[in-house]
């Protein structure tokens, strides 16, 4: 089944069709700081504070096997799991555990030795979205199935808090649904069909990247460009992490970045093409050669005098010699030969 099929198609965004009363903080979300576990042994704190609460633990997970989240009663023994799709984040997992978990008070809370619940979960960042409403593009429809029901148990009188617990430190339950949200992401059939646009963005993005795969390696136009660049690439030449650090005033200039960019697309005002796009009657450079980018840049005689130090400064970084190419000097992607490249443009008095 196609991830489009279970988008839920909705006249508004889910926010705005929230009751207006559920709109508010949520006081009954405890996350501890770090340094308060551990200053306290936690399971002396849970002891304490939440005396006579009925326990419930979530937890999800998210491998190569498949998402999948489950809640554990300790007190009834009732275990339950439930697999996700594989574009599912281990958020919406953890959030749709936590769903999951108050249907299961709203269906069996008269069986409860108390009316007072805990759930403890250990996603921290699932449970401050919870406690702290954003109205943005990460509020989605678990968290108002999620507040809804909340809001239904209240008005029976149940109290229902939420802890956050640290994992893998011995605490049982936690280990217990540790376990159980791992086998659920290696069930056959798929629970939650709900997406968030959260979950779908990773998705939308990797198929846009190879579908424009597919058609940058089959096409056979922009040779030039092919040539430099020979695999596409997510991110444009000058986000390149190396040329911050080695060139940086020169690559924040943006004529740096035109002028490459120019000579790295072939797309430059040099006499070959300017006579092709017919705004120059001859296709030669002033020094009687066909002006073509490749003679302007690295043949012609009239920057012999800026050329030699600039190819002297390119073998040097390259360990290479010359000739070369204009190509396959581009084609390295070296922050500092295009610094030479540029350099040599800027004293040469080069329009490109
Ligand atoms: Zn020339």
């Amino acid at each position: 089944m196609d991830v489009k099929d279970n988008i839920v198609s909705s006249e508004s965004l889910v926010q705005f069709s929230l009751e207006y009363g559920l709109l508010r903080r949520l006081e009954e979300i405890h996350i501890p700081t770090y340094a308060e576990y551990a200053q306290v042994d936690f399971l002396y704190t849970i002891e304490t504070y939440y005396e006579g609460f009925h326990q419930i633990f979530t937890d999800a997970s998210k491998s190569r096997d498949g998402v999948g989240c489950a809640f554990h009663d300790p007190s009834t023994n009732i275990n339950r799991k439930f697999r996700l799709n594989n574009h599912h984040s281990v958020f919406t997992a953890e959030l749709f555990s936590i769903f999951k978990s108050l249907e299961y008070v709203e269906e069996k809370y008269q069986e409860f030795a108390s009316d007072k619940i805990l759930i403890l979960s250990d996603s921290r960042s699932c449970l401050s979205s919870l406690s702290i409403l954003r109205l943005d593009y990460t509020f989605t429809i678990i968290h108002k199935y999620i507040l809804e029901t909340l809001a239904k148990l209240k008005s029976w009188g149940l109290q229902v808090h939420f802890l956050w617990v640290k994992s893998h430190v011995g605490i049982e339950g936690n280990e217990v649904v540790d376990e159980l949200a791992k086998q659920a992401s290696r069930m056959d059939i798929v629970e939650c069909r709900i997406y968030s646009p959260r979950d779908l963005i990773p998705h939308i993005k990797s198929t846009m990247f190879a579908k424009w795969e597919g058609i940058y390696n089959t096409q056979t136009k922009a040779k030039h460009y092919k040539s430099i660049q020979p695999i596409p690439v997510k991110h444009p030449w000058f986000n390149n992490k190396q040329f911050t650090r080695s060139i940086n005033e020169e690559v924040e200039s943006r004529d740096f970045v035109r002028v490459i960019s120019r000579l790295r697309s072939g797309h430059t005002i040099c006499p070959k093409y300017l006579h092709q796009i017919r705004k120059k009657t001859d296709n030669l450079c002033d020094c009687g050669e066909i002006g073509d980018l490749e003679h302007i840049i690295l043949r012609c005689s009239k920057n012999r005098r800026n050329l030699e130090t600039t190819i002297i400064n390119i073998c040097s970084i390259l360990k290479t010699k010359y000739p070369f190419n204009l190509s396959s000097i581009m084609a390295t992607n070296n922050p500092r030969v295009y610094y030479e490249v540029y350099k040599f443009v800027k004293n040469s008095d080069l329009i490109i």
